[in-house]
């Protein structure tokens, strides 16, 4: 098979991976990337830089047999396999002509998880041995590998990743049975563990070799399981406090299978990943706790409002705050209020009282955070029932469809994360670190 046909076919085969974005285009750019080439696709680094990866499998060939999978064993599919040396020199070839600044290099599992990670590390091995390669590696680990294998990986890449697809065993045993939450979760803590060690390690001894610099990651399939945004959303505050993960990718579940154990959605639940990856930016950047934001009597997010607006609707007896006088992580808690919103009321108030006129100024987006607080006792929310605040806190217009919340065409707004200042943040660039932060 040409090298070119094998490259079409694998980078086909990882598009599924949302631990890092896909968007491959036919649109001319002003930059020398080739966005249009096979495998090519851009994600964001946590500073907010957008980079182009060349993202492939090295193999779709499988021993495994995941029901949700395109690449499972028994879907009769073209298969295709690159050598290390087959990576190396097409992610070099790539680099050299600026296409990419890096590669992101996933896998089927080749006979066995030790024998693909050897396969793996040592296409990352050949890479780094390039003379002039500088780039950004992110190699997706292999559950069951063996430790020492692990521990291998991290030192040639900048971001180890291992997917842990779905949300508790009871799911991966049915779904995915080639794999147990054990494999999943023991290459997780070894990482963790290793990055703190070798944190330690370049304290006291300076040369000590990075292992995984930009740390790991891993990625949840939703939807095609029972679990609750309650259960998903602690497993996620789980792995960000024990794992150390950098991040959780949220990926709602493409039907490209036909098998009798996963649900029959007519689309997938993007309006619910949607919510997921806000309620996890709450938990990373605004302090809330997953027990807060999703509590048993209400396990659900609501499709219809953002999760921040959500957990203000269903504790009303907090509000309304005074934002003369409520601290930073009160003001953060206020639907649209974000982090420089919140931040410059601090500021502006030490100079003299903050009138309701002088919010808005201040980037706070006054049609949310109305219903919410009081400036010198005055409010200006008017007379409104949980229900009427409700109407106008929506950022979701259309019925929620496709079986899981699926937006209507056109229905659907989001314009802004939770305000235009809580970060600078909107629209495209705003979904692109949503969805392919690094
Ligand atoms: S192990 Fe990975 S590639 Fe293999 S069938 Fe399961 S999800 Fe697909």
């Amino acid at each position: 098979m040409e090298l070119r046909e094998k490259l079409e076919i694998l980078a086909d085969s990882a598009k599924y991976d949302a631990s890092c974005a896909s968007g491959n285009s036919e649109r001319g750019g002003r930059g020398t990337a080739r966005n249009s080439l096979s495998g090519v696709c851009h994600s964001w680094t946590a500073d907010g830089r957008c980079i182009t990866l060349l993202k492939i499998l090295m193999t779709n060939e499988c021993v495994y047999d995941c029901a949700y999978c395109v690449n499972r064993r028994s879907n009769d599919i073209l298969r295709a396999a690159l050598s290390p040396d087959e990576i190396a020199g097409l992610a070099m070839d790539f680099y050299k002509r600026n296409y990419i600044e890096g590669l992101f290099l996933s896998s089927g599992v080749l006979d066995s998880p030790d024998h693909t990670m050897e396969l793996m590390i040592e296409a990352a091995r050949k890479l780094r041995a390039e003379p002039g390669f500088n780039g950004y590696i992110h190699l997706k680990l292999i559950p069951g590998a063996d430790q020492a294998l692990i521990d291998r990986a991290g030192l040639w890449a900048d971001r180890v990743s291992v997917n842990i697809e779905l949300p508790s065993d009871r799911s991966l045993r049915l779904l995915a049975p080639g794999k147990t939450r054990e494999t999943v979760l023991l290459p997780m803590s070894r990482i963790a563990r290793r990055i703190t060690e070798q944190r330690e390690e370049r304290r006291s001894l300076k040369k000590a070799p990075a292992y995984a610099p930009a740390g790991q990651s891993t990625q949840l399939i939703i939807g095609a399981t029972p679990e609750t945004d309650r259960e998903i959303m602690t497993l996620s505050e789980a792995l960000y406090d024990k794992m150390r993960l950098k991040r959780v990718y949220y990926s709602a579940f493409v039907p490209v299978m036909k098998d009798n154990r996963l649900p029959a959605l007519p689309a997938p639940p993007l309006l619910r990943e949607h919510r997921l990856y806000q309620t996890d930016w709450l938990l990373r950047f605004y302090g809330f706790k997953a027990e807060e934001l999703l509590s048993e009597a209400h396990p659900m997010l609501d499709p219809m409002l953002d999760p921040k607006a959500f957990w203000a609707l269903n504790n009303l007896h907090l509000f309304p705050l005074e934002v003369n006088k409520a601290d930073y992580s009160q003001l953060l808690r206020v639907p649209g209020m974000g982090v420089i919103s919140a931040r410059r009321i601090i500021r502006a108030r030490r100079a003299g009282s903050l009138k309701l006129e002088d919010l808005g100024k201040l980037g706070v987006v006054m049609k949310r955070a109305a219903h919410f607080v009081t400036a010198g006792g005055r409010y200006g929310g008017g007379k409104g029932t949980e229900d009427g605040i409700k109407t106008k806190l929506l950022d979701y217009k259309g019925t929620p469809g496709g079986g899981d919340g699926e937006p209507a065409a056109g229905g659907f707004e989001q314009p802004e994360l939770f305000d235009g200042a809580a970060g600078g943040l909107s629209g495209d660039s705003l979904s692109g670190r949503l969805n392919g932060q690094l």
